[in-house]
């Protein structure tokens, strides 16, 4: 008889696994009771709402998922839909981006149904190599900021990962595309033409600044060569220097990103300020010692005075920008009197002809502080890859 109950009741399970052990219901849509809201406990309140299945009144209530009082294939769809991670913490990132040479992007991954506060984030890259003939990767991290930096051309595989173990993928394709935008300053404007130097070797070997400690102001001592022509005579390999811009009466080129250090005035100058040249113009020369020669202060002067506008211009949103004082704007001059940086002269010696000092442009500077400062956004001229 006993035997007889106990082969009775274990057919009973065999037959019908639906009815189940009795267990405290703690986890809403949890019906099995495993401690986990999975697709096996949809499948069991789907067959209880077609009349396949059994349920104890607190299977009831976990199964309930809607709490609308009653257990029916809604209930069903919603605890699926909550197992295929609808409801679950995870991380999100465009599957796709496009970002400029020298951009420092962080993707901005998002966390969904959860909180990102206090989360970092790494990087892990596929390693592509550049399609632009450098050897180089596609991207790098800047060692300043920790960001995603588009570093040659081509498109590299990234999986971020945040410090709470979430992950995504994104794949990254990094071009050069020229901009261009407007700087305005008060009533003054600035054309502002962006074209990065990938293959000059600063552009790929400087570091990015831990800090922008102010402005170094260079002039060319090359006598009538523009702002733009310095991009095909110094976007190569080789090229032992580079600067961050150069500006003429035009308006303004920038050539490296803001983010990283140039090669302008030496060690520890260049480690510390960003810094633009500005174009001297055509019509006179240097003799052999650097002293300038032929030139005519009143016939240069329409030139000057809008150089001088341009540049102080330019200054005084560099400094907004980056938020330096107007006191470590300084010259390449200052800075070799000052022991941070070589030795030259510019652009006090050009300066001088025109009755102006590094103190006066410092006082233009903050004179211009006083306006308001903004830009306009950056439009794609044309494309480099
Ligand atoms: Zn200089």
């Amino acid at each position: 008889m006993k035997r007889n109950l106990a082969a009775i009741l274990s057919a009973a399970l065999i037959l019908s696994s639906s009815i189940l052990p009795a267990f405290a219901v703690e986890l809403k849509g949890d019906v099995n009771g495993d401690g986990k809201v999975s697709s096996a406990d949809a499948l069991i309140v789907q067959r209880y709402a077609i009349g396949l299945a059994k349920l104890q009144d607190k299977q009831k209530t976990s199964a309930d998922y809607n709490d609308d009082g009653k257990v029916t294939n809604v209930d069903a769809l919603l605890i699926l839909r909550k197992t295929i991670n609808i409801n679950v913490p995870m991380l999100y990132l465009p599957s796709q981006i496009t970002i400029n040479c020298g951009d420092r992007t962080s993707l901005d991954p998002k966390v969904i149904n959860g909180s990102d506060k206090g989360l970092t984030y790494t990087y892990e890259f596929g390693g592509v190599i550049s399609d632009d003939g450098t050897g180089e990767p596609v991207l790098e991290v800047s060692y300043a900021s920790g960001l995603v930096k588009g570093y040659h051309l081509g498109t590299d595989h990234v999986v971020v990962t945040a410090s709470n173990g979430l992950t995504a993928e994104c794949d990254v394709t990094v071009v050069n595309n020229k901009t261009e935008k407007i700087i305005h300053v008060g009533d003054h404007t600035l054309k502002s033409t962006k074209e990065i130097m990938i293959y000059n070797d600063c552009y790929s070997e400087s570091y990015d600044f831990d800090y922008i400690y102010g402005l170094v102001v260079h002039s060319t001592a090359e006598p009538g060569i523009k702002a733009d022509e310095w991009y095909s005579m110094w976007n190569k390999a080789g090229t032992p220097a580079c600067v961050h811009a150069f500006l003429d009466d035009d308006g303004v080129y920038q050539y490296l990103p803001f983010e990283q250090t140039a090669w302008h005035a030496g060690i520890p100058v260049n480690e510390t300020r960003i810094d633009f040249e500005i174009c001297e113009p055509a019509g006179f020369e240097y003799d052999e010692d650097w002293n300038i020669t032929n030139y005519d202060p009143k016939e240069q002067q329409e030139y000057f005075d809008k150089i001088w506008e341009n540049a102080t211009v330019y200054a005084a949103y560099l400094t907004y920008i980056y938020d330096f004082d107007v006191e470590n704007i300084i010259s390449h001059y200052e800075a070799g009197q000052m022991g941070i940086g070589t030795k030259h002269d510019d652009p006090d010696h050009w300066f001088i002809l025109h009755n102006k000092t590094m103190d006066d442009f410092r006082n233009d500077v903050e004179q211009l502080l006083k306006e308001d400062i903004y830009e306009t956004e950056e439009t794609i001229i044309s494309s480099l890859e």
